[in-house]
């Protein structure tokens, strides 16, 4: 592409947005650098289970379920993103397993939303289209295939950005043309952009086991899913209002409660809690695009579909940044929206 370049945009937060934005505007030319206090995948993108999965979402998040068409999008820029960087996308599937009342009641839900899904011989539900990948080893392959095209990592917290001037925690001060704020729950508050007072925290926590399905498709059941992988996971509570990352075992009870119905195998597995904490919108939909304050544009408030958006926020921000057409999810994703809202 090449129209950024020359261009110094400073990326704020590693996550998935962060990551999959930087890697989009190196990509077009620009020197990006990339700031993060944390550890790499020491965020809500580290822990996340990374399905890509427009159809469970729109079934089991209500707020979700008006989005479908948005997520399927998102999902389906994923390929063409990341081909060449040994990145695996897992396209098994989900098989909804549970009492037969249940699942009668989840196909009349999915019925409702136009939608028909196949039956399994033993009666289980399945939603072929959704897919997965490995979430912390996406982060790194995301992380390093910028640093090829010569992103700049930095471990430091941004606090500014004033008239081209990033200030960062530690009193330095750095010039850059653009600056995308992709802090995940830490922009809360509206303290680094306005627009950011419109989210909420949405604490998550999630369990490891040392058991469990290595291969195959994500299993959900009522209150649960369970995800295949080398510590498969078991996920995932949704607790809002909550910012905290003390791992509670009282929330997470109910979630190996429910694991365990589904494979009694599980009551043996030794559970590592990992917590993240997602930020939201009142509309499930992160706010992308330029903030009211000048050079600052937003890519936050991801909820529970980090992962699925990456490409398609990323792909935004660099249409903005390139005065390119933003396209057909532009307006949905507008981060000032919510401004317009209380304007009206
Ligand atoms: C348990 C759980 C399971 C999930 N499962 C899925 C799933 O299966 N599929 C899916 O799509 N999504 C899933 N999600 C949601 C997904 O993880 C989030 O939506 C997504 O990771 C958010 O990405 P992000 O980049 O916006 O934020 P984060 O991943 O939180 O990253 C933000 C980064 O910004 C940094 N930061 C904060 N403030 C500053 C600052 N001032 N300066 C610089 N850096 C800063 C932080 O250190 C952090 O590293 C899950 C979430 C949880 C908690």
């Amino acid at each position: 592409m090449g129209t950024l370049s020359g261009a110094r945009i400073a990326v704020a937060g590693a996550g998935a947005f962060g990551s999959a934005t930087a890697l989009a505007l190196a990509r077009a030319g620009a020197a990006v650098t990339i700031f993060d206090p944390a550890a790499p995948g020491d965020n809500a993108s580290g822990v996340a289970a990374g399905m890509l999965a427009p159809a469970s979402e729109a079934l089991f998040d209500p707020l979700s379920a008006p989005h479908l068409a948005l997520l399927r999008r998102a999902r389906d820029l994923w390929p063409a993103f990341v081909d060449g960087l040994d990145i695996e996308i897992s396209t098994g599937g989900v098989r909804i397993e549970g009492e037969a009342d249940w699942l009668a009641e989840i196909e009349a839900r999915w019925g409702g939303l136009g939608q028909t899904c196949s039956r399994e011989a033993d009666g289980a539900l399945m939603l072929v289209e959704d897919w997965r990948l490995d979430a912390r080893k996406t982060l790194a392959r995301l992380h390093a295939a910028a640093a090829d095209l010569g992103a700049r990592f930095e471990a430091a917290s941004v606090e500014d950005f004033d008239l081209g001037a990033l200030r960062l925690s530690d009193g330095r001060v750095e010039r850059f043309d653009h600056w995308v704020v992709a802090t995940g729950a830490g922009a809360r508050g509206g303290a680094l952009a306005p627009e950011t007072a419109a989210l909420t925290p949405i604490k998550g926590q999630i369990l490891r086991l040392d058991r469990g399905a290595v291969v195959g498709p994500v299993v959900r059941g009522a209150g649960v899913y369970l995800c295949p992988g080398a510590t498969p996971a078991v996920g995932a509570t949704m607790e809002a209002g909550r910012d905290d990352l003390r791992p509670d075992t009282e929330m997470t009870a109910p979630l190996l409660k429910a694991a365990t119905a589904l494979r009694p195998e599980l009551a043996e597995a030794a559970a590592t809690i990992e917590v993240g904490v997602r930020a939201s919108t009142a509309d499930g939909l992160p706010l992308v695009g330029w903030s009211a304050k000048p050079g600052v544009m937003l890519a936050v408030g991801a909820r529970r579909n980090g992962w699925l958006l990456a490409p398609l926020v990323a792909g935004l921000v660099a249409s903005y940044l390139t005065d390119k057409d933003p396209g057909l999810d532009a307006a949905r994703l507008d981060a000032r929206r919510f401004d317009r809202e209380l304007e009206a």
